[in-house]
């Protein structure tokens, strides 16, 4: 009997403890690696990514090309592999899915993957859109810098985060699809495709972090610039809103969670306006990041010298903590509210 007793003991005694350390090392690596996301890097990839050459990153033209190439060789500089086949990063979309447009063109989204190791079935998908508006009459770029180059810059070193733990053997448990969306100002084409031709099954999606305009202040905020707009994050699970809530507490206290535009009856509707709403329709809790629109939204003004680098670090490495309890916590986040 005591002998028995005293193995359920040191049972007990272990799980607890094991538990404990865990989760102790996962917060400290989430910060470690959180730490590779630098102002610096954003600047210098969205001083690129948004610069005159990608001319405005219209959807299906040469500008739009070439920011799908700047993606494409990042992941495969970075050894980040594509979820389809070896080298291949993009999931066409064809000109006749774009059925409202005038004069549509065949595009892409572009994707890319690091496998979980302990439950790869599972998948977490980072998105933000890939393309912005093009030029004007008069051939004035639209640079689109907040408007989606610095989701897409955050997504790019997000990547490199998870890349850099996995090379260390601190992976991700689920696997994370990293998913730059094509044709959003179009009509929210890109997600919409992806979300009827989805690379892994949507039951096995986990959840959707979705990142647009995530590098200004909004001019309502100017009193308190460190905050981020989150939308979305309790219409389908109170899980995923409890975890993001406690993830914000623990690493980014300084920032302020607004969810002014969370309100139902908010007139602007964003819950409905972005690439989630692809994968919230289809039942997949989403977390929309946002900071706002400004007086230079969907104007020639939207250029990377407006861009807050400071805060827009702080706000990566927000959705990256996130992102990071999400794919490692035990339990996979569940729609409890369905
Ligand atoms: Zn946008």
């Amino acid at each position: 009997m005591k002998y028995i007793a005293f193995i359920a003991i040191t049972v007990i005694m272990n799980a607890c403890c094991a538990t404990k350390s865990d989760k102790k090392e996962s917060g400290d690596l989430s910060e470690k690696y959180a730490s590779t996301i630098t102002a610096e890097e954003l600047k210098t990839h969205l001083y690129i990514y948004a610069g005159d050459e990608m001319e405005g990153r219209m959807t299906g033209t040469k500008g739009q090309k070439m920011a799908s190439e700047y993606l494409r060789n990042f992941y495969q500089d970075h050894k980040i592999p594509s979820p389809i086949e070896e080298l291949n990063y993009y999931q066409p979309v064809p000109a006749s899915y774009f059925k409202r447009v005038k004069d549509p063109k065949d595009s892409e989204n572009v994707v890319a993957f690091i496998e979980g190791s302990e439950f790869p079935d599972e998948v977490i998908i980072l998105s933000a859109h890939l393309d912005h508006v093009g030029v004007d009459d008069e051939g004035n770029v639209f640079n689109g810098a907040d408007d989606d180059g610095s989701g897409t810059v955050a997504m790019l070193e997000m990547a490199e985060a998870f890349k850099q733990a996995a090379e260390d053997g601190n992976g991700p448990k689920r696997s994370i699809l990293f998913l730059h969306v094509t044709g959003e100002e179009l009509g929210l084409y890109g997600s919409a495709y992806y979300s009827e031709n989805p690379i892994f099954p949507l039951a096995n999606t986990v959840v959707n972090l979705n990142t647009d305009m995530i590098g200004r202040i909004d001019p309502n905020k100017a009193d308190n610039p460190n905050y981020v707009y989150l939308i979305g994050s309790d219409k389908l699970s109170q899980e995923l809103h409890d975890v993001s809530e406690a993830v914000a507490a623990k690493y980014s206290s300084d920032i302020e969670l607004d969810y002014t535009f969370n309100d139902e009856n908010d007139p602007n509707r964003f819950y409905y306006r972005s690439d989630h709403y692809n994968f919230a329709k289809n039942n997949i809790p989403v977390i929309f990041y946002f900071n706002g629109v400004h007086a230079d939204y969907h104007k020639i003004t939207d250029t990377p010298d407006k861009i807050e680098y400071d805060l827009l670090e702080k706000r990566t490495r927000l959705i990256f903590h996130t992102a990071w309890e999400i794919a490692n916590r035990e339990g996979r986040i569940t729609a409890d509210k369905l």
